[in-house]
C-alpha cells in the first residue's frame, strides 16, 4: 500500500505513526485497543530491527539509573515499573519479565566508583524509593543472593525491585497485538515533511530518524554484544562499576545474555568496533570467567535518541495551530501533529509513562479537531508529568500550565516551579 492509497476518506486513519520501534509500535497498540483507526509506518523491516529497540537490553533499573539519571526520570521510570506488568498481561503472547533486581559490583580498586555511584543515586532518587530497597552485600552475602558471583566480589549492592524484559519477545507480541486489532505496519515507507500520511492526528515516533524535524536530536551511539553462555547461571542483571569499561550483564531466558554498553557521542550505526568487543567482553570475563567458554551470538549497534537535555519529550508546535500559525487553513493541513522523543537510554524504562501520556494527549487532540491548542492546553494542565511537554509554543492563556502542581512537587521547589513554554527556544523548537 502506498501512501497516497490511504486519500480515501474510508480508508483515512484517525492516527497515523511514523516509526515502528519502541514509542511508535506501543502508542499504535494503546490506540488501537481503545477503538481508534491506526496506520503504522516504518521504514525498515516490519520487526522493527531497524530500531534501537531491537538492540537494547530493555533493562528496567530506575535505581541503578539514578546514577546517571536525573529525577525525572528515575520518577517515570518507577512508575512504568509498575505499569509494564499489566500491559504485558494485556499482550497475545508472552513476554519475558522479571523483577529480581539489579546487582551492582566491584573490584576493590575501583572503591571511588562506588562512592561516587552510592552518591548520585542518593541525589537523584527519592528516600520513598530507596528506603528498604537497597542492600549492601559483603563477599557472602553476595554469594547467598548470586551464587555464580559467589568468591568473585567482595561488595556490592543488591537494588531490589528492578526488572527487565526481552526486548524482541516484546516487539514480537506488539505485532500480533496490533495485527489482531487490524492495524497495517507498512513497512519499507520512509516518511518524511513530504509524504506525511494523511490522518485525522499523525504521531512522529522516528526516534533518530526525525532528526531533519527536530533540531539538537543527536545519537548517543550504543554497542552490545549477545551470547550464549550456559552454566553461568546470572538471576538478575548485573552492573559493574569500572572506571573505564563499566558494563552490565544482563540475563535472558534460555542462558542468554546481553552485554552492553557502550556510549559513545555519534551518529554511527556501523557495526561494532573490534576495540568496543574487546572491551566489553574482558569486562564481562572479569565478572565470570565462564564467559570466556560463552559463544558470541550477535555483535550489534544503534544510535540512542538524545535530546540536548537528555529528556524525553512530547513535541507539539502549538503556535502552528495558533490563529495565523503555520498551519492555519482550512481542511486536513490542519490536522493536528506531535512527536515522541527523546528516549535515550531509557526507552524500555520509561515507555509506559510516556506513551500513557502520549496517548491520552492523542485522545484529546481527536477531541477537539477545530482547536489542537485548546486540546494540548487541556492535556497539559491534566498530565502528572508536564515535563514531558517541549517544543511548545503556547499562545497566552497558558500561564496556569506554567505553574504545573506535579512539577513543582518532583522539583521539590518550595514555591511552585516555572516551565516556561514562552520562548521557542523552549528546550527546542517543533518544526515539520
Ligand atoms: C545499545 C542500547 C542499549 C539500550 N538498553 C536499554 C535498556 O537497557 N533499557 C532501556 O530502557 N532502554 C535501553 N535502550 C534505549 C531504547 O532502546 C531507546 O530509548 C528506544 O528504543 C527509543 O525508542 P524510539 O521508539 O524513540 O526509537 P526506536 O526504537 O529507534 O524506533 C524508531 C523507529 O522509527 C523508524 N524510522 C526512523 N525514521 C523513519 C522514517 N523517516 N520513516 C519511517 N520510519 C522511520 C526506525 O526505523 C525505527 O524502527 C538502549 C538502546 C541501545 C542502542
Amino acid at each position: 500500500m502506498t501512501l497516497n492509497s490511504l486519500e480515501s476518506d474510508a480508508m483515512r486513519p484517525d492516527v497515523a505513526i511514523v516509526g515502528a520501534g519502541l514509542a511508535g509500535r506501543l502508542l499504535a497498540w494503546r490506540l488501537a485497543r481503545d477503538g481508534l483507526r491506526v496506520a503504522l509506518f516504518e521504514r525498515g523491516d516490519p520487526h522493527g530491527r531497524a530500531a534501537a529497540a531491537w538492540v537494547a537490553a530493555a533493562m528496567l533499573a530506575p535505581l541503578a539509573e539514578a546514577a546517571v539519571a536525573e529525577p525525572l526520570l528515575v520518577a517515570l521510570g518507577e512508575a512504568s515499573l509498575g505499569r509494564w506488568p499489566r500491559w504485558l498481561a494485556e499482550l497475545p503472547a508472552p513476554v519475558y519479565f522479571q523483577r529480581n533486581g539489579t546487582l551492582v559490583v566491584w573490584h576493590a580498586a575501583d572503591q571511588a566508583d562506588a562512592t561516587l555511584f552510592q552518591r548520585r543515586v542518593m541525589a537523584n532518587a527519592p528516600a520513598s524509593m530507596r528506603d528498604g530497597r537497597i542492600a549492601t552485600l559483603d563477599g557472602a552475602g553476595l554469594a547467598r543472593v548470586e551464587p555464580a558471583l559467589g568468591g568473585r566480589f567482595q561488595q556490592g549492592w543488591l537494588l531490589d525491585g528492578e526488572g527487565q524484559l526481552d526486548n524482541r519477545q516484546l516487539l514480537a507480541a506488539l505485532d500480533l497485538a496490533l495485527a489482531a486489532h487490524g492495524v497495517p505496519i507498512h513497512a519499507g515507507v520512509a516518511v518524511d515533511a513530504d509524504n506525511w500520511p494523511d490522518a485525522g492526528l499523525t504521531i512522529d515516533c522516528r526516534g533518530l530518524g526525525a532528526r531533519p524535524s527536530l533540531p539538537g536530536l543527536r545519537g548517543i551511539r550504543g554497542e552490545v554484544v549477545r551470547v550464549a553462555a550456559p552454566g553461568i547461571g546470572l538471576q538478575r542483571p548485573v552492573r559493574l562499576l569500572h572506571p573505564r569499561y563499566p558494563i552490565y550483564i544482563a540475563p535472558k531466558q534460555q542462558d542468554r545474555y546481553v552485554i552492553g554498553a557502550t556510549e559513545i557521542e555519534s551518529d554511527d550505526d556501523s557495526p561494532v568496533s573490534v576495540r568496543s568487543a574487546l572491551e566489553l567482553l574482558s569486562a564481562a570475563f572479569s565478572v565470570h570467567p565462564g564467559f570466556g567458554e560463552a559463544r558470541i551470538l550477535e555483535l550489534n549497534s544503534q544510535c540512542r535518541p538524545t535530546l540536548a537535555d537528555q529528556r524525553p519529550a512530547i513535541v507539539f508546535d502549538a503556535a502552528a495551530y495558533a490563529p495565523g500559525g503555520a498551519g492555519a487553513g482550512t481542511g486536513r493541513e490542519r490536522a493536528p501533529r506531535f512527536a515522541v522523543n527523546g528516549l535515550y537510554r531509557h526507552g524500555f524504562m520509561i515507555a509506559p509513562e510516556v506513551v500513557n501520556e502520549a496517548a491520552t494527549l492523542a485522545r484529546v487532540l481527536l477531541d477537539h479537531p477545530r482547536d489542537a491548542c485548546a486540546g494540548f492546553a487541556a492535556w497539559h494542565a491534566a498530565t502528572p508529568w508536564p515535563e514531558l511537554a517541549s517544543g511548545v509554543r503556547f499562545p497566552a492563556a497558558s500561564g496556569d500550565a506554567d505553574r504545573h502542581p506535579d512539577a513543582a512537587r518532583r522539583s521539590g521547589a518550595s514555591a511552585p516551579a516555572a516551565v516556561d513554554h514562552s520562548s521557542p527556544t523552549d528546550r527546542f523548537p517543533c518544526r515539520s
